[in-house]
């Protein structure tokens, strides 16, 4: 397998050549359950005709015209998002990273156009990922992401997840905000309690601070809500979406207060190709679908058979998983083996999982996912788990003794 991209990834041997809903096809022409979802991006799995339609339109139509005119199909998506959430204004980018560069930025500006310029540090917190940029890196403090780039960026300081004297005790005159995910999806689909963000909502606003939440992986529905924020009660000040948003096609967003856009004036921040009307008509027809009550609603119940159904599989095969975590089509197993092995058992089903932090192997189905298809990904977890289960006992054919 040579080839002359960057070797950054660690690629399977696996090309596909189509999807359809929750199905990809091969180069080879086997099919695969796909509940990995290209990371938690392809929210109505692959080919959905709505997606299809309004993005062949737009082509046709203009593909780009940057960001020194006016945007009809960006100015639509912006105020749909903030009719349907917390948010005033909106800014959008091309990826998850970039987005949280805004909020990084914002939280900064937003204390420098108070009058605080000396407020510039901000609060994150330990397992976290908010992407692979210098910033971002410096915000999520991970080493092994870090390591040979240099001096990380200064102006964050972290703190355990969930523990808010933690976080009162690391907030100094020079803090400007508090970061992060409602539920760590790199990290190993880990989350706080919800009281958690109730508690830094309130210590948010005792101090003056603004309080961001990372819902690239969360949002657009993969907790069965559209927004994470909804499930837990707590709004924030920022917040940026991104993998389910254009349903495959790369569109980011920051999405804030107009108070927390204070100082966010012409010539503050841009990009490109952010927001140009062939992704704002991708984010417009996956809105189109995942705003309506009822595929929330289906979200939400195809969550509770799934948790059911894992629920048993995990009582099956104990020696292999060790516990199941995560809210909503957010799923995380969290392996007694070493997860890679569970992703390479899952995948000879036809499986298609992501590993994440933590020895977790994430299971984040596209939400279109039906019932069936869920009791077949099941029945092909169990097999997976079942013939990892008797490698271990029965010596491996060929291996020397
Ligand atoms: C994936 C992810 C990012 C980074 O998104 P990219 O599009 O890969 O830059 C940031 N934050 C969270 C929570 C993510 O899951």
């Amino acid at each position: 397998m040579s080839s002359h991209l960057l070797p950054s990834y660690a690629r399977v041997d696996l090309a596909f050549e189509r999807g359809e809903g929750v199905w990809l096809v091969a180069t080879d022409g086997e099919r695969y359950l796909d509940f990995a979802s290209g990371v938690a991006v392809s929210a109505l799995g692959h080919s959905h005709p709505h997606v299809v339609a309004a993005i062949t339109e737009q082509v046709a139509k203009v593909i780009h015209v940057s960001n020194l005119y006016r945007i009809p199909e960006g100015e639509r998506l912006a105020e749909r998002l903030c009719d349907a959430s917390f948010a005033d204004t909106v800014f959008f980018c091309n990826s998850g990273a970039e987005a949280m560069e805004g909020v990084l930025k914002m939280v900064r500006k937003y204390q420098s156009a108070n009058g605080h310029p000396e407020r510039y540090r901000i609060l994150t917190f330990e397992g976290s990922f908010h992407g692979r940029t210098l910033a971002t890196l410096a915000a999520a403090k991970n080493k092994k992401h870090l390591d040979g780039f240099g001096p990380a960026m200064d102006g964050f300081d972290q703190v355990p997840l969930g523990d808010i004297e933690a976080v009162k005790r690391a907030i100094t005159p020079e803090t400007a905000g508090i970061v992060i995910e409602l539920v760590q999806g790199e990290g190993g689909v880990r989350a706080a309690p919800p009281q958690f963000f109730r508690e830094l909502r309130q210590v948010c606003d005792e101090r003056g601070l603004l309080l961001a939440f990372d819902e690239v992986q969360t949002g657009i529905g993969r907790l069965g809500e559209l927004f994470g924020y909804q499930k837990f009660g707590v709004e924030p000040d920022i917040m940026a979406l991104a993998k389910g948003l254009g349903g495959g096609f790369p569109v980011g967003a920051v999405l804030a207060t107009e108070a927390a856009a204070k100082g966010m004036t012409p010539g503050t921040h841009g990009s490109t190709f952010g927001g140009n009307p062939l992704a704002m008509a991708a984010g417009n027809a996956v809105l189109d679908m995942v705003i309506k009550p009822e595929f929330l609603d289906h979200v939400r119940q195809i969550t509770l058979l799934f948790r059911q159904r894992l629920a048993e599989i995990k009582d099956r095969h104990p020696s292999v998983i060790e516990e199941v975590r995560g809210e909503g089509l957010l799923i995380g197993l969290k392996c007694k083996v070493p997860n890679g092995e569970l992703i390479d058992a899952l995948r000879a089903e036809k499986l298609l999982s992501v590993a994440a932090g933590d020895n977790v192997a994430r299971l984040v189905p596209p939400l279109i996912v039906s019932d069936a298809e869920v009791a077949e990904a099941m029945a092909r977890l169990d097999r997976a788990c079942a013939a990892i289960e008797r490698g271990k006992t029965l010596p491996k054919p060929g291996a020397a003794g």
